[in-house]
């Protein structure tokens, strides 16, 4: 495994739509754990988009800490939404900033595995709103265009408690 860099915001392939994967192969496998091991870095992340370490494919890695663990999301498909609910977000593509994102409460998601197995999952809570984050990814949306009010930082600022993705 390795390190990748994160891509901040200004670089203009966050704006980009990601493609579909279609070899699930070594190489895609290397990619899910460099991104795993980069979105676990610092405890920092929980959540990371392939865009965010400058691959334009449709995956994204997520871990909120729960006993679902990490789940890896290939080719996803959210198609169900119910509710919303406002939530803090932070992005590790956009350091220093947060604020309060409108999401749903619950979701119905279907993706691929590392191997191109579907599998069906709902989420609600914490988990819902980073699925939904990571999948705009995917699409080129930032949570900086959704919030209700950016936070900015002070310089050197940084709390630990608080999670990106
Ligand atoms: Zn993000």
């Amino acid at each position: 495994m390795a390190l990748r860099e994160i891509v901040v915001d200004g670089d203009p392939i966050l704006r980009k739509k990601s493609r579909p994967v279609e070899k699930f192969d070594e190489r895609l496998h290397i990619l899910l754990d460099d991104m795993a091991e980069t979105m676990y870095l610092d405890n920092r992340g929980i959540g990371i988009a392939a865009v965010q370490v400058g691959i334009l494919r449709r995956i994204f890695v997520v871990d909120i800490g729960d006993e679902h663990g990490k789940i890896e999301f290939i080719n996803p498909e959210i198609y169900e939404r119910e509710g919303a609910a406002l939530g803090m977000e932070g992005c590790l593509s956009c350091p220093g900033k947060s604020g309060y994102v409108e999401r749903p409460e619950k979701i119905r998601v279907r993706a691929q595995d590392r191997n191109g197995e579907w599998f069906d999952m709902e989420a609600d809570g914490l988990l819902a709103v980073c699925i939904c984050h990571e999948n705009d990814h995917l699409d080129g949306v930032l949570f900086i265009d959704k919030v209700v009010e950016v936070e900015e930082e002070e310089e050197g600022e940084n709390d630990p408690e608080e999670a990106e993705s």
